[in-house]
């Protein structure tokens, strides 16, 4: 259940440009067949235990791994607000990243729904791609020097909780309000809190990090997590824009630097 499996094309990942996201990993576990030593298991990881050179992982299926070195990468799960719509319309038209989507919608009416300080950053940043900018302070307190830096740039804010997001099919028609206004928009961008997807870190006592939508995992340069022999790549373990090409990135860093440990 990968993380982008509700939107219908994936941007941004050299040569797969533009593919359904399953496409692109069906594709990547035919690849690996070619390799020998590769085996896939269809199951969830349960649990893992053990100590560098002598881990265990136990499956969803109950069998039991062996492996002397851990890659974590299971992502990170998006956590739908109880908004009537918003999960109908998560990954068509409510979407998180402007370097996924933006192209796709530039020059269209956007909304962006307030999270936290780092939402007066993106508004900026969204001006790259339109002139027609909504914010919606979904009942944050915006305080007033952003509010006129906002003004200044002619993007205007809408106080009130978001109370429903009307769609036909996912594709947003308005963002209704608890002040009774609705605004016309036609892409909504918000950034939901998200949280890891299993809890295998917690249960190995690993050391996470906060960022303003979860919590990821910490890890050093060579993607080590705390643990001696676990390591970690992915959404799970990326604090600043997650991609599949940040994702994949740190898959080969990863590999890599645990397999070098292994050397003698
Ligand atoms: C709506 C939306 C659109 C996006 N569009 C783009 C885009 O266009 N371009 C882009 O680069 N990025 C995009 N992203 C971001 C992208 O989805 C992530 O950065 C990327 O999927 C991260 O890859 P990952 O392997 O870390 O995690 P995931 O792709 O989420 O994969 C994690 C995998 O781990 C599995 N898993 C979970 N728990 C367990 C367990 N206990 N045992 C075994 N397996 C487990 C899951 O089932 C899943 O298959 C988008 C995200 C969203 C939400």
């Amino acid at each position: 259940m990968p993380r982008n499996r509700f939107a219908g094309h994936s941007h941004g990942l050299l040569g797969h440009d533009h593919k359904p996201p399953l496409d692109i990993l069906a594709e990547a576990r035919q690849q690996l067949a070619r390799y020998p030593a590769i085996k896939l298991v269809s199951a969830r990881a349960d649990s893992v235990s053990g100590a560098i050179d002598d881990f265990s992982v136990l499956t969803g299926d109950g069998e039991s791994l062996g492996a002397r070195r851990v890659i974590l990468s299971y992502g990170v799960a998006d956590q739908m607000p109880d908004v009537p719509g918003f999960a109908e319309s998560w990954g068509t038209s409510v979407v998180p990243c402007p370097y996924c989507d933006g192209f796709e919608v530039a020059g269209q009416h956007w909304g962006l729904v307030w999270s936290g300080p780092q939402s007066h950053n993106q508004a900026r940043l969204f001006q790259h791609w339109t002139d027609k900018l909504t914010v919606f302070a979904d009942g944050h307190d915006i305080p007033p020097d952003i509010q006129a830096d906002l003004a200044s740039r002619n993007i205007p804010f809408v106080d009130g909780r978001i109370v429903e997001i009307a769609h036909r099919k996912g594709h947003i028609t308005a963002v209704n309000l608890d002040t009774r206004r609705n605004i016309a928009v036609d892409v909504l961008f918000a950034h939901p809190r998200s949280k890891p997807s299993a809890s295998l870190h917690e249960s190995l006592g690993l050391a996470t990090v906060d960022t303003p939508t979860g919590i990821v995992l910490k890890v050093d340069e060579r993607r080590q997590t705390g643990m001696p022999g676990i390591y970690a790549a992915g959404d799970l373990a990326t604090p600043f824009l997650p991609s599949v090409t940040q994702a994949s990135s740190q898959g080969a860093m990863a590999g890599i630097f645990a397999q070098q440990s292994m050397v003698v």
